[in-house]
């Protein structure tokens, strides 16, 4: 048996594209901000806010994880829960915040939903952001990802008692798995009635090195003007799925054939020991097409029981996450 195991955290850079010289940091609210920057230490507490013009590290006492504000001159400030680390890019500065994974993929579930979806296309959402998460880690030089649309959505905290949080919560651990591997699910918010193998798209895997899942083009139940790569989940097919009554699992099972969802434990910093249990293979709408040629699981299908889709959908979901561009 194969032991999976991903890593606590996850590293990602944050407010990049506002293109900052400067940084504003503030510690919540009772947090003690520990900084280090130009060889000094300094202690930061209460309403102050200080400035980071250059590299540092910021973090709780002893290193832990701390909460805070980062924003910059005309930013408003995102709240955070993690280690900061500033550096210096060309002449703009990076903020890489590390971060636990299930904050992240709360805070990306968050961002990447608009209010009012069904919980259960939360949900699986949720799963293919973990999944993502731990399967597409150094997306960049230095640092795993960044918090738009490059990446993924990601906008600060997601609200403690939100559906991203309860999302997140609810799949915690939960990752797609292709014969034995974590698959760092893609997604796209309207694959305009079909999703697309790997093969018929043309960065054939390059975007994302792929463990050998090659995807399947599924039938969806939503039509459309297609917007994003069209490869793994389709958001909006996702959440008329749901919104027909059908849980995350039948979510996943439709857009990712042939894997399982697994629950793998985080692997805390430095520790071997990571037990895995398989909670539960998921079940496809289709018969399975496990491994087959590519074709072989190709267009032409029918969703039976979603067939009946409401194409005048119109929810919106999250712009960003098309996780390949
Ligand atoms: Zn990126
Ligand atoms: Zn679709």
């Amino acid at each position: 048996m194969l032991a999976l195991k991903i890593a606590a955290t996850v590293h990602i850079s944050v407010l990049g594209s506002f293109h900052p010289v400067q940084f504003e940091l503030q510690p919540a609210k009772g947090q003690i901000l520990v900084v280090e920057s130009q060889g000094r230490t300094e202690l930061v507490q209460a309403e102050r806010t200080v400035p980071l013009t250059g590299p540092a590290k910021v973090a709780g006492r002893n290193g832990a994880m701390v909460h805070f504000l980062l924003g910059a001159p005309g930013v408003a400030p995102r709240e955070y829960i993690g280690r900061l680390e500033v550096r210096r890019s060309g002449s703009e500065l990076l903020a890489i915040v590390e971060m636990d994974r299930e904050t992240a993929v709360a805070a990306i579930v968050e961002a990447e939903g608009a209010a009012g979806l069904p919980f259960e296309a939360r949900k699986a959402q949720a799963v293919v952001t973990r999944s993502y998460l731990a399967g597409a880690h150094n997306r960049h030089q230095g640092f795993d990802f960044c918090d738009n649309e490059h990446c993924q959505l990601l906008k600060g905290l997601a609200h403690p008692a939100g559906a991203g949080s309860r999302a997140a919560l609810e799949t915690r651990g939960q990752v797609l798995v292709y014969k034995g591997e974590v698959i760092p699910a893609m997604y796209s918010a309207n694959c305009g009635g079909h999703t697309k193998s790997l093969a018929q798209t043309k960065w054939e895997g390059a975007a994302i090195p792929q463990p050998g899942y090659p995807y399947f083009s599924v039938a969806c139940p939503l039509r459309g003007k297609p917007s994003g790569h069209g490869v793994g989940m389709c958001q909006l097919g996702a959440i008329t799925i749901a919104e027909h009554g059908y849980p995350a699992h039948i979510i996943l099972g439709h857009y990712f054939p042939g894997t399982t969802v697994e629950a793998v434990a985080m692997a805390a910093p430095n520790t071997a020991a990571v037990g895995r249990s398989q909670i539960s293979a998921v079940p496809t709408i289709h018969p399975p097409q496990v491994a087959g040629p590519v074709h072989a699981a190709s267009a032409g299908r029918t969703m039976s029981p979603v067939h009946a889709a409401n194409e005048a959908l119109t929810a919106s979901v999250g712009r960003g996450a098309r996780a390949a561009q």
